[in-house]
């Protein structure tokens, strides 16, 4: 099932590189506006560490660090901060930066990494033959460690999902006044845009995304979840958001958060046309690794079968390892059709996303 699913997605995807930007681990802001906090660094040789630069925050991220440790007598030591941060850090630092290993979100992101040569190629035979070749980068100086889609979800008692079809169709009068995204300076709206600008050139986008304002119930706040909340609370009736959120929703300690997600279906938009827009979380090996044996095992335990089965489990990502079994609720969602496009024009076509975004007034 999740072999047909990645089977898929391998097909339809094109690139290895990809785009930009991170999830913290709470609340659904992105990496932006985290401190970096110096961190736990060892260094050395020595043969039981991997120092870990992370723009990745969630606490399953941590717990498979733990679980690492465990099994193996390497420690690891998280370094966190933004993607832009740690990658800038590692640049100065140069050859003596400890950087192992670094972690983000974007696969635009990843290709900045890559491009400011602070990433070198991974060459263990165990890892690539764990992540499909376009879900990592044409070098192999990044892989991914799981993908999520950015998809509409939409209120199960006031709309059919056959009334539902494309993020074009968003934008059309039907839809006036019921749509809700978050603000345009979040990273995974610029992602989509720049994916719409590669599929349907600038000038289609940039009318569709004119639209699209339009329809806005409200100005944009919050984030992912906040715009499930405005359905769930009846201010719109159809929203943008990624997958693994409506996936945590479902588990949180927070019943109300439960019971929003409850009331909200899950729709693929595109499947007839360009496909569902996909992002990847990803690990790049440090260009000066102090300690690469021990990173590299860790990237194979990461996206090994058991590692992805642990990760997916508490991220509700999509797993990039077809070995592994998705998540009942992954599951029930079925296969889909996700966009054809390298990862790296996300970051490529970031600068004209955002002009065009501020410029038909999406706030
Ligand atoms: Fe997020």
């Amino acid at each position: 099932m999740n072999k047909a699913y990645i089977t898929r997605a391998a097909g339809l995807l094109l690139g290895a590189s990809m785009m930009l930007a991170a999830c913290g681990g709470n609340g659904g802001t992105n990496a932006n506006g985290t401190e970096a906090d110096g961190g736990n660094v060892q260094s050395g040789s020595g043969t039981g560490v991997v120092n870990v630069f992370t723009a990745r925050h969630y606490d399953i991220d941590f717990a498979m660090f733990d679980e690492f440790e465990k099994k193996t007598g390497i420690a690891v030591n998280e370094i966190k901060g933004t993607a832009e941060e740690l990658v800038e850090r590692m640049k100065r630092e140069g050859e003596s930066t400890e950087a192992d290993l670094f972690i983000t979100v974007d696969g635009g992101i990843l290709n900045y990494a890559k491009e400011n040569g602070v990433l070198q190629p991974i060459e263990s035979e165990g890892i690539l033959a764990n992540v499909p070749d376009n879900l990592r980068d044409s070098d192999n100086h990044w892989v991914g460690l799981a993908t999520r889609a950015r998809v509409l979800v939409y209120d199960k008692e006031r709309v059919k999902p056959e009334q539902l079809s494309t993020y074009e169709d968003l934008a059309g009068e039907q839809w006036k006044g019921k749509v809700l995204v978050r603000s345009s300076s979040n990273l995974y709206n610029q992602s989509l845009v720049a994916s719409m600008i590669e599929l349907n050139g600038a000038a289609d986008t940039e009318r569709w995304a004119q639209g699209l304002v339009a329809n806005f119930a409200r100005d944009p706040e919050g984030g992912d979840r906040d715009q499930a909340k405005g359905i769930a609370a009846g201010t719109a009736d159809v929203a943008i958001m990624n997958t693994y959120y409506v996936g945590q929703m479902l588990h949180s300690k927070d019943a109300e958060e439960v019971k929003v997600a409850e009331s909200i279906g899950v729709f693929f938009p595109n499947q007839e046309t360009t496909g569902t827009h996909l992002n990847i979380s990803g690990i790049g090996l440090g260009a000066h690794a102090k300690n690469k044996e021990n990173a590299l095992k860790l990237v194979e335990y990461m996206t090994g079968k058991e590692g992805q089965e642990m990760l997916t489990s508490g991220s509700f990502e999509f797993p990039v390892n077809s070995d592994a079994e998705l998540p009942e609720l992954l599951k029930s969602w079925g296969e889909f059709k996700t966009q054809s496009i390298d990862f790296a024009k996300l970051g490529e076509n970031n600068k004209a996303a955002t002009e065009l975004m501020n410029k038909v007034g999406w706030k």
